[in-house]
């Protein structure tokens, strides 16, 4: 039969958490294969199997080597793909399953979170000709050295969205536990509707700013090749969310979507000398260690002292503590204060670069729910607050009422 069109679709985790599971999405996947498409597909390994990689290692040794660490979590995603290829030859469909090497996929030696440097999909290319739907493991490829590298945690994404480019798919199908992706958290926004459409740089936003649907880097990969994908359910057939470039008047709104971020922690060095090179030298320090900031601001000075505010990952700020009692005796500021109780509010849209006032109106809101504003930063197509962690909930309903993002209700233009 001759083949339509060629559509590369990832299977999360979550979708194939078990036996019942692996089923359905092979029973997915076949009715593609009877439709006529050629399919490659890529999984993630089965549930939370890769955490409990993670925690076993650490078990057994506190710092494992980063290539025994790819070593054992890139056998997750080999299971899974066997797994789901079994299904699918019971299903009478044939299919293949090939590791991230044998797929071709080169990357560069930094294991644990290596960095796709080619593709050459000369075998998946094969068996796609020889009629084989080509199950490829996710998150994973071939170093320099020839071992296995994994492509940082959730890299299955960053692996179908890299296929979908050098196979040049008509289509990246994005299956996981939700409908797609929506204007907020539906756990914390009753109303929150599922977006038809959504741009890559909105969707790069919502990755970073918490709504972790998929990996920042696959939609940065998406943008730069323009991999037209979709974010859908595997366990329904409705359509989920398409993620692609800004068209002109893309749903009319200014603000697509609301997202909360609680996993920073706020840093205030207190009586810092007020003269060049101090700022520079605090946050030297932390980026020796790996450690990145987020929201900085530097209050007026009085007296030559200001305090300067910044925030941290909160897996980050035992070492940021250590680093900087160092840093404030070597620069003479007085002291250290941290405050893990806050949390990330932001709006997110490209609409809002052609609309002033958004951001008094973002304010607005928060003021009349009695909300205080810790620090601001903006993007130009999103603006962060940072509040206090218990008014988080209440800031996101709000925002989402008032920029007209609710079920059923057209989206509204700001003044
Ligand atoms: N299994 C890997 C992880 O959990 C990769 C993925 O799921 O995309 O991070
Ligand atoms: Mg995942």
């Amino acid at each position: 039969m001759a083949r339509k069109g060629l559509i590369v679709q990832k299977f999360g985790g979550s979708s194939v958490a078990n036996v019942d599971r692996i089923r359905n999405v092979a029973r997915r996947i076949a009715s593609y294969y009877k439709k006529g498409y050629s399919l490659v597909v890529v999984v993630s390994a089965l549930g939370d199997t890769t955490d409990e990689l993670v925690e076993l290692a650490h078990t057994i040794n506190p710092s494992p080597s980063p290539r025994e660490m790819d070593m054992l979590m890139a056998t997750g995603e080999q299971a899974s793909s066997s797994l789901l290829t079994m299904a699918l030859h019971r299903l009478k469909i044939p299919a293949v399953a090939l590791t991230g090497p044998q797929s071709g996929i080169y990357t560069d030696k930094d294991h644990t979170r290596a960095k796709i440097v080619k593709i050459i999909p000369k075998r998946i290319k094969e068996e796609i000709k020889k009629g084989n739907v080509v199950i490829v493991a996710g998150f994973q490829g071939l170093s320099p050295e020839g071992d296995i590298a994994t492509l940082g945690r959730g890299g299955s994404d960053l692996t179908a969205v890299a296929l979908a480019k050098a196979l040049n798919a008509d289509l990246c199908e994005i299956f996981t536990d939700v409908e797609g992706i929506y204007t907020a958290d539906p756990r914390i926004v009753k109303d929150a509707r599922k977006l038809d459409v959504i741009t890559y740089d909105e969707m790069l936003e919502m990755a970073s700013l918490g709504a972790q649907v998929m990996q920042a880097r696959s939609i940065e990969v998406g943008k730069k090749f323009c991999v037209p994908i979709v974010v859908r359910s595997s366990l329904s057939n409705k359509p989920g969310t398409l993620i692609t470039e800004e068209v002109e008047g893309m749903e009319g709104a200014v603000v697509r979507g609301v997202s909360l971020d609680r996993s920073e922690a706020k840093i205030t060095v207190c009586g810092v000398p007020d003269r060049p090179g101090i700022a520079a030298k605090i946050f030297k320090e932390l980026s020796k260690a790996g450690i990145s900031v987020d929201v900085i601001v530097q209050n007026v000075s009085s007296e030559g002292k200001t305090d300067i505010s910044f925030t941290v990952d909160k897996a980050d700020l035992k070492r940021s503590i250590d680093i900087l009692a160092k840093v404030v005796k070597q620069i003479k500021a007085k002291d250290v204060i941290t405050d893990e109780n806050i949390c990330r509010v932001s709006i997110v849209g490209v609409g809002m670069r052609n609309y002033p006032g958004v951001a008094a109106t973002m304010f607005d809101v928060l003021a009349k729910n009695k909300i205080n504003i810790d620090m601001i930063s903006t993007s130009e197509i999103s603006i962060s607050c940072i509040i206090k962690d218990k008014d988080g909930k209440k800031a996101v309903n709000a925002l989402h009422k008032a920029f007209g993002l609710s079920k059923g209700r057209k989206a509204k233009k700001a003044r």
